[in-house]
């Protein structure tokens, strides 16, 4: 079976009666729901093996973690994503959060069940929070709609109450990692009476870029016990390209 036969069957399960299914990517009628057409599918890279810890492609080394990892591995216990971040990747991404078009979020998800299956089994799934000055502009988290669809599909638990976001946190395009660690440091709380000792988390994102806000999340996490903290991203950023 060849792996975008793979990648697609779980959709085959959600048929939409009520209107053509149509492509993730450009909005050409497809034959089923979550599926892209011919021409999209071929601009997502897939991820698949690297890093053990981070997930980022390994180059000329025996090692089964990369040089960066092995320097400093940061508070997150592993990173994954479906898809390298670039055009079709961050399409989906803003048609989620400014078109509202929702439904992306269960396609999302239905490519996301892979490198789930490369983190904690028993991982409770931890949707990064929004403000809620930004939660009530938009009316909704994109990263709640995606673990609640990873749910749906996995069965892996999802709680979007243990983690709020406190305040405000300024766009961290163009900052430096210390100003970017700065700008996010003690922005987010866990919600009271949420007890994370001993426990396994996986923060779900849309997607994942310099890592800052991911890795807030997790120190914060780990300062209150949690056991191990990864990371699943729909994208993440691998070769440095322009975000906006
Ligand atoms: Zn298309
Ligand atoms: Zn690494």
């Amino acid at each position: 079976m060849s792996i975008a036969v793979a990648l697609r069957r779980p959709f085959e399960m959600a048929l939409d009666f009520a209107l053509p299914p149509r492509c993730s990517g450009c909005g050409t009628i497809t034959s089923a729901v979550g599926l892209f057409c011919a021409g999209c599918w071929p601009q997502l890279e897939f991820l698949a093996g690297g890093c053990q810890r981070c997930g980022l492609p390994l180059e000329g080394t025996a090692a089964d973690e990369c040089g960066a990892c092995l320097a400093d591995s940061g508070p997150l216990d592993r990173i994954r994503a479906a898809v390298a971040y670039g055009e079709q990747a961050r399409s989906l991404v803003l048609r989620l959060k400014y078109g509202r078009k929702t439904a992306l979020a269960r396609t999302m998800a239905g490519y996301m069940q892979r490198p789930l299956g490369e983190l904690h089994r028993d991982a409770l799934l931890v949707p990064v929070p929004l403000h809620r000055w930004r939660l009530w502009s938009r009316g909704f988290n994109q990263a709640q709609l995606i673990a609640a669809a990873l749910t749906r599909l996995s069965g892996r638990p999802n709680d979007p109450f243990v983690l709020q976001r406190t305040r405000g946190t300024p766009k961290l395009k163009g900052m430096s990692a210390s100003e970017r660690r700065r700008a996010v440091q003690g922005a987010f709380a866990l919600a009271p009476k949420v007890d994370v000792k001993g426990r396994h988390l996986v923060l779900v994102d849309d997607v994942y870029t310099t890592g800052s806000t991911a890795d807030a999340c997790a120190r914060l996490l780990k300062r209150k016990g949690a056991a191990t903290v990864e990371l699943l991203a729909w994208a993440r950023v691998v070769a440095p390209v322009r975000i906006g």
